[in-house]
């Protein structure tokens, strides 16, 4: 039986009443949005699991958009972010507003950007768009805070960096220089299943419309965790974006992914598919550039 060693359920009101409890001896569970724990069961992973602590309610819940970018609460939920997304009209923001369409309602309604992060899951949508919009974290713990760039919190298959003792309490999404836009694509088996392959890109052009930035991210399967692809990157920056530029950073990621088979699909099909997704959404990003 899962959780079966579950003895305690917390909801607390402040940001220092959960350190708290984290620091407490027993093995307890950040809850979030809920919506990953049968996942994480289902896996064997909550086995060892004492106390859950709830941080819906500690103020975790607010973003602010501005000139800079996006700072968004550990708990702020999926419908939130989208709502905020979708007032800036920005294309930046183009491959983050894909993605948080993509889970169902139900489950956007309170699924929340630190719990999809955390639960360090390579086949979600909202990390890999997170991830090409280089996204950074603040941490908490009762030492203080400290900040990490979202890669450095992918452990391998559902596992995080985080420390004993440490919660995710926000993620900033810094806005990109110049005329920038971004995309994402997911191919999916049927309707509402996870990603067989995802991919995210963002892309930066100057006055001559030549690409000073490129991040070309992929999920879904291509490796234990989401990844950026160095190379497709290194293609397309200088590059003036043409058909033969993004065919060649398509072709490119091969050697920045590992993927694996499973149920829904062979590391072979995955790497195939995981090629032209990424020349499709970099053409779709490309057609939102101003
Ligand atoms: C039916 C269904 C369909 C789905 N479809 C999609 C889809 O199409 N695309 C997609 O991207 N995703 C999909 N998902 C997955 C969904 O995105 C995740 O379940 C969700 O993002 C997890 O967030 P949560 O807030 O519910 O996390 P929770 O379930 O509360 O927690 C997940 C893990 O993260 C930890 N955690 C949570 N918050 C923090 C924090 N602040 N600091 C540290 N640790 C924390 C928890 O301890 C736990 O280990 C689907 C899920 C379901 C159930």
């Amino acid at each position: 039986m899962a959780l079966q060693n579950l003895k305690d359920f917390h909801r607390p009101d402040a940001i220092e009443d959960v350190l708290a409890l984290l620091g407490k001896d027993e093995e307890t569970l950040i809850l979030a949005g809920g919506t990953f724990l049968r996942g994480l069961e289902a896996r064997g992973l909550l086995s060892g699991v004492e106390a859950l602590v709830d941080i819906r309610r500690v103020g975790l819940d607010k973003v602010v958009a501005d000139n800079n970018g996006i700072k968004a609460g550990a708990a702020v939920t999926f419908t939130r972010l989208r709502g905020v997304v979708a007032r800036q009209q920005e294309a930046w923001l183009g491959g983050l507003a894909d993605a948080l369409d993509r889970p169902p309602v139900q489950v956007r309604n309170v699924a929340t950007v630190g719990g999809c992060i955390a639960a360090a899951c390579p086949f979600f949508d909202v990390p890999t768009a997170l991830l090409a919009l280089d996204a950074e974290l603040t941490i908490r713990s009762s030492d203080g805070e400290r900040h990490l760039p979202l890669p450095e919190l992918f452990d391998g298959l559902f596992a995080n960096t985080l420390e004993p003792g440490e919660f995710i309490t926000e993620v900033s999404l810094p806005r990109p220089p110049g005329n920038a836009a971004g995309a994402f694509l997911k191919l999916e088996a049927t309707a509402n299943d996870l990603a067989i392959v995802n991919v995210a890109t963002q892309l930066s052009i100057d006055a001559n419309r030549v690409c000073t930035r490129a991040c070309v991210a992929l999920g879904g399967g291509v490796a234990d965790t989401a990844v950026r692809s160095a190379a497709a990157e290194t293609i397309l920056v200088g590059s003036r974006l043409d058909a033969a530029a993004l065919q060649a950073a398509g072709e490119a990621v091969i050697s920045d992914i590992d993927p694996m088979s499973d149920h829904r699909a062979s590391a072979a099909y995955r790497r195939a598919v995981a090629k032209v997704m990424t020349r499709r959404a970099l053409e779709r990003a490309v057609a939102r550039l101003a």
